[in-house]
């Protein structure tokens, strides 16, 4: 990975930009938004998490929503989609949501239409939002027209039970017209199965924030980047308890986690974080007390 030469400003669509052996990634947002600080670290107390999360005077701390690009020379695969152009007036104005995705992509140069593969970690409305978009005139149509998409059968599954729990983290327009056009591949990975998409790109079932959540693994000569997504959202949730409210499981939250560093540190995965709009990649080690913490030489971002 290329070392940092400059922090991205909050505004700019660009995250990131980093290669993985012969890939070429680039981390685009679709612009922060904000989450009760309470909500995204559980039982953690405040005084913990604020150090490392500042809230503001409505105890919502910022969030980014990092979409992943991955040029692998035969594929251009994008990873998560953002909140899209979907909610309604009271939740957007609640999320503070900018819907910056499409021009993020006109900014990195990429055409919607080059996309080929698209892959949903989940089906949270935070995660695949631009799936499809809805138009001036009311119709919802896919955003990547010539893409196949990837998402977990268990999750729109889960999402059509409409749980008094959860009901309001899935939007149906995001993945059913997709499922019903053909044009999205249902998935059936179990915890730990890896499943291949395209040649160095693939997925693996890490439950505990829904049943169903799926990491992806990129690798191309030796080296591997992960998009762990929400098992482990930000920099600020590294600690393996430190854990979200919003987890269905915590426990399998933190069995996952321990799973995933038991790689990850060993092997210097690049890590890749889904709700971090400061520092949306780095590598994790342990520190001196045997906690994981994001090695500080690499954080970051390179853009030019
Ligand atoms: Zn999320």
């Amino acid at each position: 990975m290329t070392h940092p030469t400059k922090r991205a400003d909050s505004h700019e669509p660009i995250r990131g930009r980093t290669t993985v052996g012969n890939f070429e990634l680039t981390i685009l947002s679709d612009g922060f938004y904000f989450l009760d600080g309470g909500a995204m670290f559980g039982v953690v107390p405040k005084p913990l998490w604020e150090k490392r999360a500042p809230s503001d005077e409505q105890n919502r701390i910022l969030l980014g929503l990092n979409t992943v690009v991955v040029r692998t020379g035969r594929h251009i695969v994008v990873i998560e989609t953002g909140i899209g152009n979907k909610l309604g007036d009271k939740l957007k104005s609640i999320y503070g949501v900018q819907e910056k995705l499409p021009q993020a992509f006109v900014a990195a140069g990429v055409k919607l239409e080059e996309v080929d593969i698209v892959i949903n970690s989940h089906l949270h409305f935070d995660h695949c939002g631009w799936n499809t978009t809805h138009t001036p005139d009311g119709r919802i149509v896919p955003t990547f027209p010539n893409a196949r998409y990837f998402a977990h059968r268990g999750e729109v599954e889960h999402g059509h039970l409409q749980l008094e729990r959860d009901a309001i983290s899935y939007i149906s327009d995001n993945y059913d017209p997709l499922v019903a056009s053909g044009q999205m591949t249902l998935l059936d990975v179990k915890r730990s199965e890896t499943k291949e998409i395209v040649p160095g790109i693939s997925v693996e079932g890490f439950p505990g924030h829904t049943s169903h959540l799926m990491a992806v693994h990129i690798e191309s000569n030796g080296k591997h980047a992960c998009y762990i997504s929400d098992l482990i959202p930000t920099s600020a949730h590294l600690d393996i308890t430190w854990v979200m409210g919003y987890d269905l499981d915590p426990l399998t939250c933190i069995e996952e986690r321990k799973r995933f560093y038991s790689r990850a540190i060993p092997e210097k995965w690049l890590v890749l974080f889904t709700h971090d709009h400061h520092t949306p990649l780095g590598y994790v080690e342990l520190n001196d007390k045997g906690k994981p913490v994001i090695n500080q030489t690499t954080i970051g971002f390179t853009y030019s």
